[in-house]
């Protein structure tokens, strides 16, 4: 029988199980090949690249952030076997002795990318594709961009626990409850001893060459040699089952027991000799192996076509299966199996008639599943296959879940489980904290830090009190101490964490989110909660069940800095910006973690989370605008306080940033965030954490600083925690009783408890501004803030006064605002110019203060008029631009010429793409992308010529095209890996009414 992956480890359907409908849906097919292989070990790898060798077209489905999860992934890469030189990736990996991390990743990657194979990385396959026949012919994964089917004559199953196998009815051994021998390592440790562990030190240690140098502009590294101890432990744990639930406890178990302050690294997941095998075709029950001769019927299951299974799961005795199991050895059985698949697809059909099983049979829970389903890419699509109705086994209930156990997310887990909560936290990563700890930003930077962070702070420093280690600024912490110290506070309180399972999808009842669609090693299946926290950080779940958001697209495309860094083992502060990543891409994750070896080549590892400043944010309730914050606005319902600079990262949009750029960085701004902008408008049980949030995307840098959204995750922690015990939807719970516990701890002042909405400014006070805004653009912020009274108590004073200056300084504001009255003053002052001032390159790092010069701001505010009569003037100063000016004179003119719109501007437009150096920075393919990454750590020079490329190409698009240039241009980047350059060609293509039009003819 095929079942959906979780069902494949429940066997048997107890009543008291509960299960969750999935109406009927059309799955996206990403990839339609040969051979796809289900997994990222060293012996997945090498049976990709065997078969693609012998002609077949390949996928690889890996699902760590990184390739190798058999020998990284468990930190098994210490090996005296010689043998497994004998094949091309065992030396390529092994023959220099003990390799790095970042070695085995890069290698693996290198090899599939040599033979042209495509791959993606945290990939969770859930569910099997079936063809006419009925037999197995692809297989569904999930990720961060959703689900998508890859269609395959042959699949290789390298899931450790064979789960592709289960998934398509292949019988396998029950998983004995009870004693269960797991292997856990960890770098740098003292030696622990007790009964239940036993410890094997590595004779060799595990070398850094490099050092961090904790800064972050600094491009080079510091050379080292420091040597870490790595012990590798063997433990008894107690299984309920073969569940994942027991398998997630497991992990925690692990890490209960061998972790110190001492701690540098340590495994991801845990190992284990799978004691439930596959009945095989053959079985094999010799000790030894012989890699040559062992029947490949042994990793076919019995009666199930298409499937070989490359891992300890397929049928073989205990011994041979850890024989196999050592590091590199089953490469070459990868390369046999690699072969013979590739060998079987090329004389086998094309699948056809494809569909995805369904069992609606059972009682389910009401409410239905809502999952992105667009594709990796809709451009990309390969078409479609029906996924028929079926149901998902409910694999947990609890009073709160927690999604992304981030920055807000670990703090809203113990805010829940202290709170008395049943509560439950997921990540995909292997460690609590997010971007403070995985993503390697160990440091503060300003930050409200009173309250819960206080507490968190100390607590961090207790976990090592007279240690070396110990930071003696409170402001930095040590990686494995504050990823540890969430960890001990949740599971303390009674609370759950299950690492390395995605959120794929909401389980929702009539706007009622009731549960999140995780996809987990063991298959895919509901977590029930009474309340849902989303700390994705991108609204991963509010957003799939049904929130609207805002991110870039076809009208912007302001991105800030974002990258991957290297890491080192006790690195804590790698903080980099060299690229834009949309992380809910899947294509460009690959390709920026491919690229990031690469540029670190020489480091011991890479970072597992890519650092993303910019991402989805819901539209909640309530959206705090950049003005909101300048005018530090006060709420009824606070639930946060932040503290910072408006650190852009890049260039900003908001009208009143192209006025009045935000201050230096050194000058902090105060902004409360309300419950409201936590939200998703029209949901009920869910509220949105962090980078997800509701707010403009200028006002995010104040919001977005680590020590404030500690306070704001345990401040939902606590809300949903008192939902539940009052059997409220999060929304109706009493925020005064909340706002007080907040204030008893420290992490709101007491002043928000009889805050009132200081919205909107009075119109004395902002006739008041309007008159002082002449001098430096003083009061600006008041003026704004209310625009429909703020225009016309500008307009007013502009043709009121006599004054020139004055009259230039309204006509500015006015014409930024889109207000036509002052064209005529701007263009003046446009001509009063011989040539550009002082513009501004994208810097990413250290970006504080304007993004624009004064002329590139007389530009837009004309342009916003909509006047023709302003070209000549603007033409006149595009004539003496050159492909050294800066990027910011360029972005003036294009956001100029499209807002007047008229098709002159189309040649001169044209020029400027023809100066040399201007076109030809997309990057459509992975090798392109690798090629043209420089190595410092942070470069802007890929950003600011493909920004300008774009942006050019965009205003040529618009104002109506010249010899199809700007389309061709927009075509380009529609199709480039780079997430954010994508979306934002692809959004102006779309909806554009000249393709509408020529769709129509
Ligand atoms: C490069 C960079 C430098 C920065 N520098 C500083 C600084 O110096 N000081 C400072 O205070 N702040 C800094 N910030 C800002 C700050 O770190 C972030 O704003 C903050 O950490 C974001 O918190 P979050 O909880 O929203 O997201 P995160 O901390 O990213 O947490 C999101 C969590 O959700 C998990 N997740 C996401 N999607 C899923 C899914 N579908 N399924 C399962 N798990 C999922 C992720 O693995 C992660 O653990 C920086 C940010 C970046 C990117």
């Amino acid at each position: 029988m095929l079942t959906s992956g979780a069902y494949a480890f429940h066997p048997t359907q107890s009543d008291k199980k509960k299960f969750a409908r999935q109406s009927e849906r059309k799955i996206p097919i990403a990839y339609n090949v040969d051979v796809v292989v289900v997994g990222g070990s060293t012996a997945g790898v090498a049976a990709a690249v065997e078969a693609s060798r012998a002609g077949a077209k390949v996928f690889l489905a890996a699902q760590e952030p990184y390739l190798g999860e058999d020998v990284c992934g468990t930190f098994r890469l210490w090996t005296k076997d010689k043998s497994i030189s004998n094949t091309k990736l065992g030396a390529a990996i092994w023959s220099e002795g003990l390799p790095s991390q970042l070695k085995v990743k890069k290698t693996l990657d290198d090899a599939l990318i040599n033979n042209n194979i495509s791959f993606l990385y945290s990939c969770f396959v859930t569910d099997i594709l079936t063809n006419k026949t009925g037999t197995p012919a692809g297989v569904v994964m999930a990720n961060r961009s959703g689900r998508q089917a890859i269609v395959a004559k042959s699949i290789i199953d390298a899931t450790p626990r064979g789960l592709v196998a289960r998934m398509a009815g292949a019988e396998f051994g029950n998983y004995p409850a009870g004693k269960q021998n797991f292997k856990f390592t960890v770098v740098g440790n003292k030696l622990k001893k007790a009964s239940n562990l036993s410890a094997r030190i590595h004779e060799e240690p595990v070398q850094i060459g490099f050092k961090s140098s904790g800064s972050a502009n600094d491009g080079s590294f510091q050379k080292a040699n420091i040597q870490y101890k790595a012990i590798e432990y063997s433990m008894q744990i107690n299984m309920k089952d073969g569940s994942w639930a027991s398998f997630a406890e497991a992990e925690q178990i692990a890490r209960d027991r061998t972790w110190d302050a001492d701690q540098v690294e340590s495994s991801d997941l845990l190992f284990q000799n799978p004691p439930d095998k596959m009945v095989g075709q053959k079985r094999w029950n010799n000790e030894k192996v012989d890699l040559e001769r062992i029947n490949i019927g042994v990793f076919q299951p019995r009666k199930t076509e298409n499937i070989y299974v490359l891992s300890g799961s397929a049928s073989l005795s205990e011994k041979a299966a850890e024989t196999l199991l050592a590091p590199g050895k089953m490469i070459r059985i990868g390369e046999r199996i690699g072969h013979e698949a590739a060998h079987v697809a090329s004389f086998s059909t094309v699948p056809e008639q494809l569909r995805i099983k369904g069992d609606s049979s059972l009682k389910v829970e009401p409410g239905d599943v809502g999952e992105f389903l667009e594709g990796l890419r809709p451009l990309l699509n390969l078409g479609e296959v029906v996924s028929e109705e079926t149901t998902l086994p409910v694999l947990g209930e609890y009073d709160v879940v927690v999604l992304g156990g981030g920055t807000a997310g670990a703090p809203a887990g113990v805010g829940a489980a202290q709170n008395g909560a049943r509560t439950l936290v997921i990540d995909y990563m292997h460690g609590l904290g997010g971007m403070g700890t995985i993503g390697m930003i160990g440091r503060y930077f300003h930050g409200y830090r009173e309250g819960y962070t206080n507490i968190v702070d100390k607590g961090v420093k207790d976990m090592g009190p007279d240690h070396p280690r110990k930071k003696g600024n409170l402001g930095e912490w040590v990686f494995d101490w504050k990823t540890e110290y969430f960890r001990r506070e949740i599971r303390g309180s009674g609370g759950e964490i299950w690492f390395g399972t995605i959120g794929c999808g909401a389980f929702v009842d009539n706007n009622q989110v009731k549960g999140i669609v995780v996809a987990t090693p063991n298959g895919r299946g509901v977590v029930l909660g009474h309340s849902i926290i989303d700390s994705t950080g991108s609204a991963d779940i509010a957003i799939v069940a049904g929130a609207s958001y805002s991110y870039t697209d076809g009208k912007s495309v302001a991105v800030q800095g974002a990258g991957v860094p290297f890491k080192n083992p006790n690195d804590f502060y790698n903080n980099t910006d060299w690229t834009f990543i949309n992380d809910s891409d899947m294509l460009d994750v690959w390709r920026v973690m491919v690229v990031a070896k690469d540029k670190f080549e020489e480091q011991y590892d890479i970072g597992k989370i890519p650092q993303t400043r910019e991402r989805r944010r819901m539209i909640g309730d309530f959206t705090i605008s950049v003005l909101d914050v300048y005018n530090e606005r006060t709420y009824p319902d606070s639930i946060s306080l932040h503290k910072s600079s408006f650190d852009t990262h890049g260039f900003t949009e908001d009208p009143f940033f192209s006025l009045k750029p935000p201050e230096h960085g050194g000058i902090d701004v105060y902004a409360y965030v309300p419950f409201r902008a936590l939200l998703p408008k029209g949901l009920e049980g869910i509220a949105v954490t962090g980078l997800g949030a509701s707010a403009h995307r200028d006002a995010m840098p104040v919001i977005r600083m680590q020590p404030c959204l500690q306070n704001q995750g345990y401040a939902i922690g606590w809300a949903a925690a008192i939902a539940s015990q009052q059997d409220k939807n999060i929304r109706y719970i009493d925020i005064k009783a909340l706002q007080k516990e907040l204030v008893r701890i420290g992490s709101l002042p007491e002043s928000v408890l009889s805050d009132t909405d200081n919205y909107p400014p009075p119109i004395e006070k902002i006739q008041e501004a309007v008159k002082t805004v002449v001098q430096d653009l003083d009061g600006l912020e008041t003026i704004l803030w209310d625009q429909e009274k703020g225009i016309k108590a500008l307009t007013d004073a502009f043709h009121k006064t006599q004054n020139e200056e004055h009259r230039l300084t309204y006509a500015r504001i006015l014409g930024m605002l889109g207000v036509e009255d002052g064209w005529e003053v701007l263009i003046k002052a446009i001509h009063s110019f011989d040539d550009w001032d002082e513009g501004w390159n994208f810097t990413g790092m250290g970006q504080f203060g304007p993004s624009i010069s004064y002329l590139d701001s007389l530009i837009i505010a004309v342009g916003r008029t909509k006047k023709t009569e302003a070209l000549p003037a603007i033409f006149r100063l595009m004539d003496k631009l050159t492909p050294e000016c800066h990027f910011s004179h360029f972005r003036a003119v294009a956001i100029a010429l499209e807002s007047i719109n008229d098709q002159s501007a189309a040649e001169p437009l044209y020029k400027l793409l023809e100066m040399p150096g201007v076109r030809g920075h997309t990057m459509p393919d992975i090798q392109t992308a690798k090629r043209l990454e420089p190595k410092f750590k942070n470069d802007v020079s890929t950003r600011n010529n493909s920004l300008r490329e774009l942006i050019l190409a965009r205003a040529l698009f618009k104002c109506g095209d010249f010899n199809s240039e700007g389309y061709q241009i927009l075509s380009e980047y529609s199709k480039d890996l780079r997430g954010h350059y994508y979306r934002h060609a692809s959004g102006i293509l779309e909806s554009s009414t000249y393709l509408q039009k020529q769709d129509r003819d």
